[in-house]
């Protein structure tokens, strides 16, 4: 359900404002006051804001500008419904990353037009982002998405010294299991490979998916003793059969294991340079096995 916050001191029109969305079937959220919208932006996540100019307190545009620091990467439109006609006051909300700037009274008609129009653009807006961050099959990050991020994690880690290992892996004879079994099977062998990942990690790892069967997985703050340690879980998961249809399939992994700790300048090119290399050699002792360069 889309929901939206209104914020504004004047109670009667919080009413108003509730009663009109209400009616458009959206879910609302009110605050009285700059404070209140701010607490619940963070709890409730609207997809859509309404603010007020002029309240006691907080400004709508200083609480705009403290919102938007919790936007991140995400678009949510504010709208500002106001008394005020005063060109300043209007350049202030634009300027301050507002997408609209209406003035009391407005029409209900319009507003709601209004809103359905910003509502339309985030939903585009969400789906091409959602599109540029994840591969649709397995749910996990795409490539560049992957690398955009790993690429923070490692001037962070790089800054503060913290340790960070990266595993790049790719299932054995996968090709085989296309052509024996079809490709629906091998669809459902790379879903439940994104799976087990996904149980085997933790919140603050990334895994890309970076084509066909492979993946890497970026763990944070752990040392190349550890990540060996997660290499080897990751490849017990892997050796539970994959059912598919009457089907049990059996799958190994291979896996080249990169630690970055102490070195002072790398760059992410470098470092797939080496898990490639590291992966080549595990598939070239034969598969099922890792290799920590
Ligand atoms: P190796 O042990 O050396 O890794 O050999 P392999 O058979 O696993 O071969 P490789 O990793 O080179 O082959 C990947 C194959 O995956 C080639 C491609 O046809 C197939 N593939 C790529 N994307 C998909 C997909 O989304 N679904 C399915 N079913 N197959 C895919
Ligand atoms: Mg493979």
């Amino acid at each position: 359900m889309i929901k939206i916050l209104v914020c504004d001191d004047d109670s009667s029109i919080l009413e108003v404002l509730k009663t009109i969305l209400l009616s458009e079937g959206y879910e609302v959220v009110a605050a009285k006051n700059g404070m209140e919208a701010i607490e619940i932006f963070k709890k409730e996540s609207p997809n859509l804001i309404i603010l007020d100019v002029s309240m006691p307190g907080m400004t709508g545009f200083e609480v705009l500008d403290k919102i938007r620091t919790y936007f991140g990467e995400r678009y949510i439109p504010v709208i500002f419904l106001t008394a005020s006609i005063k060109i300043d006051d209007k350049l202030r909300a634009l300027h301050g990353g507002a997408v609209d700037y209406l003035v009391k009274p407005v029409s209900p008609d319009e507003l709601t037009a209004r809103i359905k129009n910003f509502l339309e653009l985030k939903e585009k807006h969400d789906k091409l982002k959602d599109e540029a961050t994840f591969d649709w099959m397995t749910g996990t990050f795409n490539k560049g998405y992957f690398l955009k991020k790993a690429e923070e994690e490692l001037e962070k880690s790089l800054r503060n010294n913290i340790p960070l290992t990266f595993i790049l892996m790719d299932i054995d004879n996968f090709k085989e299991i296309n052509d024996t079994l079809g490709h629906l099977a091998g669809d459902k062998v790379i879903r439940e490979f994104a799976e087990r990942l996904k149980r085997q990690t933790r919140k603050i790892d990334l895994i890309g998916r970076f084509g066909g069967d492979e993946f890497m997985v970026m763990l944070s703050h752990k040392r190349k003793e550890e990540a060996l340690v997660a290499a080897e879980r990751l490849q017990k998961a892997m050796k539970k059969p994959i059912i598919f249809e009457k089907n049990k399939i059996n799958t190994s992994i291979s896996m080249g294991v990169i630690e970055v700790k102490d070195i002072k300048k790398v760059e992410m090119n470098y470092l797939l340079k080496r898990a490639d290399e590291a992966l080549y050699e595990a598939k070239s002792k034969g598969g099922n096995c890792y290799i920590l360069r």
